[in-house]
């Protein structure tokens, strides 16, 4: 595991020395879907600071057995989420990257205020108009983005998007860069784009993500798991 992150950490600076940035501008995710809560203990001792997950069913037990690491981590939700799992989610997550519609706003603020938390989210965006996929249309994402603003408890971190499948990604990821620019022009602390996984944080990265979410590169291949 401290081979593969050193190798990650190597791929991100050089992206970064590419693309005329400072690396310091980049914080790395570890995705931890399918690896167990041990691992996330690994990662942490590694000196990884951010973590995250897909599933809250899956989440939600391995955020409690790192429960004594909780000062040095910051959990991220990176998955499609349902209204009904939100109280359970915002008990640990503090970036939530999945928002896409105004009823889980309003849903996340609830359980958000209902357990004293601020939480802070990101609108995901859909490069490819597929629904199926989550996301807001990037036509939805700044009324979207105005909602919570709005929302007591929630926090607009930025934007957030995974990229089409089968197509260039530096041409999707710059199209986020646009719909994260104008998020930015309403919302100025908006400033997260959170873009770019194992195959594609390069491209990310030259297209100005600040946050990228790694599994498969630090944590090897999950057998039999369908995203
Ligand atoms: C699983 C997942 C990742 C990590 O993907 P890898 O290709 O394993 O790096 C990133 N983002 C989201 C939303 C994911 O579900």
């Amino acid at each position: 595991m401290a081979a593969s992150l050193a190798q990650v950490r190597a791929r991100i600076s050089a992206a970064c020395r590419a693309a005329g940035r400072p690396a310091d501008e980049v914080t790395l995710i570890a995705i931890t879907k399918t690896f167990p809560a041990s691992d996330i203990r690994v990662l942490s001792s590694l000196g990884v600071r951010d973590v995250g997950e897909n599933r809250d069913q899956e989440a939600a037990p391995k955020a409690a057995a790192s429960a004594d690491l909780r000062d040095r981590l910051t959990w991220h939700f990176v998955g499609q989420l349902q209204t009904n799992k939100v109280t359970s989610v915002v008990r640990y997550a503090d970036v939530i990257h999945s928002v896409d519609r105004p009823r889980l706003v309003a849903a996340l603020g609830a359980a958000a205020r209902k357990a004293g938390r601020t939480v802070t989210c990101l609108v995901q965006v859909s490069l490819d108009d597929d629904a199926g996929r989550g996301g807001a249309t990037a036509a939805d994402v700044p009324f979207i983005a105005d909602a919570v603003a709005r929302e007591e408890g929630l926090e607009l971190g930025g934007v957030m998007a995974v990229a089409p499948q089968g197509a260039d990604p530096l041409a999707a990821f710059r199209r986020l860069a646009g719909v994260a620019a104008r998020v930015r022009a309403a919302h100025p602390g908006a400033t997260i784009i959170s873009a770019g996984m194992s195959g594609d944080l390069e491209a990310a990265i030259s297209a100005g993500a600040t946050h990228v979410r790694v599994g498969t590169a630090l944590l090897g291949g999950r057998p039999g798991f369908v995203r």
